[in-house]
């Protein structure tokens, strides 16, 4: 490992990992999928699968083949299901090392089915409807002949139906009646399913939301990503319990005192009114501080929080610190688990987006750590 320092570190704390696994499967009572697409949610996905799956998930969510076989090469042997294919990719690899595959349409299906054949073992698949996400997912339209194709190819023996499955549009407010709308279609879905002659014994449909707010959406098996990481979906989803995993943190690597009417920054959209002490933090956008953020976010800095000013800049960021006595090489936390630390929902909020996209944009520049606080520490 690199001696050389790091102007920000991601410190992952996995027993909060394990703990929000126990935490969303007593809620959701049932199996859960640890979703770790997109390196974990910026967490690091082996990581976080084994925790995961050490604190009880049967099964772990990926997007696509790439992370699928990550956690594979990594020596996981957990059940994992990858659904976000091109109609070319190697399904074989996949097939060949026990990845489970999410299918919406008959061309992909028909290419699964050549693989598996190819390769003299029947390939796991999931059928996925659309309900209405409109993304990925056969419409009702053509479920009919997505179902056709599997059972033929079941009765072939090229493949076994494992899964139905689907993805909520607007979990994250349970009481949308477009959620009880999607649940009836998914529902018919099972069931068309289900008469075309195929058995499947995992059905499934919840994310980490409706894991935790929509009864009729648990069936069997949730899909759980962001609350595992410790964030909850929404306001109107009950996440007592859940630790955030991830705290962002950093150095100060220069203090100055400035007068009244110093501009900050590129512009300057920020103008001192009056004599302050400025710490200048090295993360920006490139490391995933959201440039709309800058003027409205606040980071933990000498024991309490000062609000960023002026534009975040790629590389760096101006803390005004008003007039505490700050020194080069303090820390600051941009995000954590502390009482009083800013959380990845404050940060959305700043930025106008979701917790999501604050956790995925933490860049490659930050170093990652992982550690296990056994004994919680809070
Ligand atoms: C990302 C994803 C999930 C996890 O969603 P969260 O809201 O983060 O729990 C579940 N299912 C699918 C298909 C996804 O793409």
């Amino acid at each position: 490992m690199s001696t050389l320092a790091s102007l920000g570190e991601a410190v992952v704390d996995l027993a909060a990992v394990a703990a929000n696994v126990r935490t969303v499967a007593a809620a959701a009572g049932t199996e859960l999928m640890a979703v770790v697409k997109a390196d974990g949610f910026g967490h690091g996905a082996v990581a976080v699968a084994r925790a995961a799956t050490a604190a009880g998930a049967g099964w772990l969510g990926t997007t696509s083949a790439a992370e699928a076989l990550e956690l594979r090469a990594a020596g996981l042997t957990a059940p994992v299901l990858s659904w976000l294919h091109p109609p070319d990719e190697d399904f074989a690899r996949l097939i060949g090392d026990h990845v489970d595959l999410g299918v919406s349409t008959v061309p992909h299906l028909h290419a699964i089915a050549a693989a598996a054949q190819h390769l003299g073992a029947p390939a796991h698949v999931h059928l996925k409807a659309d309900t209405g996400l409109s993304r990925n997912g056969a419409t009702a339209g053509d479920w009919v002949e997505l179902t056709a194709w599997a059972a033929k190819y079941e009765v072939a023996g090229d493949l076994r139906v494992r899964g139905v499955w689907s993805h909520l549009a607007n979990a994250e407010h349970p009481g949308d009646p477009a959620v009880a709308r999607q649940i009836d279609a998914f529902e018919d879905a099972v069931r068309a399913a289900r008469a075309a002659g195929l058995d499947p014994d995992l059905i499934h449909l919840a994310n980490s939301a409706a894991a935790l707010a929509v009864p009729r959406a648990r069936f069997g098996l949730c899909r759980a990503g962001l609350a595992l990481y410790g964030v909850a979906p929404g306001p109107a989803v009950p996440a007592a319990g859940l630790r955030p995993a991830m705290t962002l943190r950093s150095r100060v690597v220069n203090v100055k005192r400035v007068p009244a009417g110093t501009g900050v920054s590129y512009g300057p959209d920020h103008v001192t009114r009056r004599p302050v002490t400025l710490a200048l933090v090295p993360l920006g956008f490139a490391d995933g501080v959201p440039r709309s953020a800058g003027g409205r976010a606040e980071v933990w800095l000498a024991g309490r929080r000062c609000r960023v000013v002026g534009r975040v800049a790629m590389d760096q960021c101006v803390v005004d610190a008003g007039d505490r006595p700050v020194r080069v090489g303090d820390p600051v936390v941009l995000f954590g688990a502390g009482p009083d630390h800013p959380t990845v929902t404050d940060w959305a909020r700043w930025a106008g987006t979701n917790p999501h996209e604050i956790l995925t944009g933490v860049g490659a520049r930050v170093r990652r750590r992982h550690e296990n606080t056994a004994v919680a520490a809070r």
